[in-house]
């Protein structure tokens, strides 16, 4: 008789436990703490912090309704063909430490727990927290060589500060990384920009380091497989981070964001958005945003932790084959 002992941990599966039933951890994975873990390729991460949002919060209670969410998720993915519980090995970490009374301090958590990650070569995808978590993310991840990046949003977050120069928010942190070098502006490239704006400075700072822009009007005009290309050419073969602000889609499939913007991506563009990342090195991504106090029906909790299940899957697929 073959061994029928899976190699790497499996999803509880909803033909034993229903899947309304048990502990919610991500995509029903166990929970292994950070300093248990050994063995793991990618990791599932939670950072509940949202005091870099400069509207409406809550993204800090996100990880908690993604978990439950992620329950709807089964493991084989038909579109694509990847079954990432067979390719590699992953856990739901729990969630990064940090302190709900303090910017700063909880940046620097944040960015401490990250680099274990890389210390033990995991590969994170979290669901934060608001866009600000990323910056530490991105310190962590990208210490050692400038990472590439794609970036969905309605928002580039590159403006320089907020409130008389305030430089950490969910609106800086991607120009607080270049800054850094931890992030390589010229293999950035950022999908889905729209909506009004205070002035003209992000998109400045934009052209200046050589940031691409597709915004949501490009996008109209070329489609998912031509927009995907692009994003491909500028991030390259290099090591490349992926981050999902939710508000990215539209407030018809995400109402539950604290700045919304009209004319979004389909959750089903999104999702064909992400297929098409196949064959980059992902060394990291991240969906944030996600406000479950705006959000309840759990469609946006849902929307989210599926962009996840995504994003899982071409990583799944990618280390299997550098193995
Ligand atoms: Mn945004
Ligand atoms: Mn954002």
């Amino acid at each position: 008789m073959p061994d029928q002992t899976p190699r790497f941990n499996q999803p509880l599966s909803g033909l034993e436990v229903p899947r309304f039933a048990g502990i919610a951890t991500f995509m029903r994975l166990p929970h292994v703490p950070l300093n248990k873990a050994r063995d793991l390729d990618i990791g599932f991460v939670g950072v509940p912090f949202d005091g870099g949002t400069t509207n409406r919060p809550g993204p800090r209670h996100a990880p908690r309704q993604m978990r439950d969410m992620s329950a709807f998720i089964r493991k084989v993915n038909p579109a694509t063909r990847i079954e990432p519980y067979d390719l590699v090995n992953v856990a739901d970490l729990g969630d990064c430490p940090v302190n709900p009374a303090d910017v700063k301090d909880s940046l620097k958590r944040i960015e401490r727990f990250f680099s274990r990650l890389v210390a033990k070569h995991i590969r994170p995808i979290s669901a934060g927290g608001d866009h600000l978590v990323s910056y530490p993310i991105l310190k962590a991840l990208g210490r050692e060589r400038p990472l590439g990046m794609v970036h969905f949003d309605a928002h580039t977050d590159l403006f320089e500060g907020y409130f008389g120069g305030f430089r950490l928010t969910h609106g800086t942190p991607f120009r607080r990384a270049i800054e850094d070098g931890v992030l390589d502006p010229k293999r950035v490239v950022q999908i889905g920009i729209r909506g009004s704006m205070y002035d003209y400075d992000d998109r400045d700072y934009a052209a200046s380091v050589g940031v691409r822009i597709i915004d949501i009007e490009e996008f109209a005009r070329l489609g998912v497989e031509a927009t995907m290309k692009i994003a491909r050419e500028v991030v390259g073969a290099g090591p490349t981070y992926v981050s999902f602000d939710i508000d990215g889609l539209d407030p018809a499939y995400a109402p539950g964001t604290g700045t919304p913007e009209i004319g979004g991506f389909t959750n089903r563009e999104a999702m064909f958005m992400l297929r098409q990342l196949d064959g980059l090195d992902i060394v990291g991504a991240d969906v944030v945003e996600v406000s479950p106090p705006f959000d309840p029906s759990g469609l946006t909790a849902l929307n989210g932790v599926t962009l996840m299940w995504e994003l899982l899957c071409v990583m799944a697929k990618k280390i299997a084959a550098g193995r």
